[in-house]
């Protein structure tokens, strides 16, 4: 079932970078034109190609241009890394079963 070995991956829009096995990380790339974007942003996403009816590379776009606003609210830049700290906790990623 796909590939296990883990790579750590940088979102293209926020630059937050996650350990993620290689899989996933195509399967993100194919539905976002190549690039690998993090969860959040992923889902961000989504929400703008369903508001605006655009395709993803346009929403990606949309996305990455609010994102350089949100890169100056301390806010919003601390939610982004709680998240990242609670999803490392939620799901470790066990690279080794035995
Ligand atoms: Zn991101």
């Amino acid at each position: 079932m796909g590939s296990c070995e883990v790579v750590v991956a940088e979102c293209r829009c926020c630059g937050m970078w996650e350990e993620c096995t290689a899989s996933y990380v195509h399967s993100v790339k194919e539905k976002f034109a190549g690039v690998w974007v993090c969860g959040l942003c992923e889902e961000a996403i989504k929400d703008e190609q369903v508001k605006l009816g655009v395709g993803v590379e346009t929403a990606l776009q949309v996305h990455a241009s609010f994102r350089e606003m949100a890169a100056v609210d301390p806010v919003i830049r601390f939610a982004h890394s709680l998240l990242q700290l609670l999803k490392k906790k939620i799901i470790p990623i066990t690279t080794s079963r035995s």
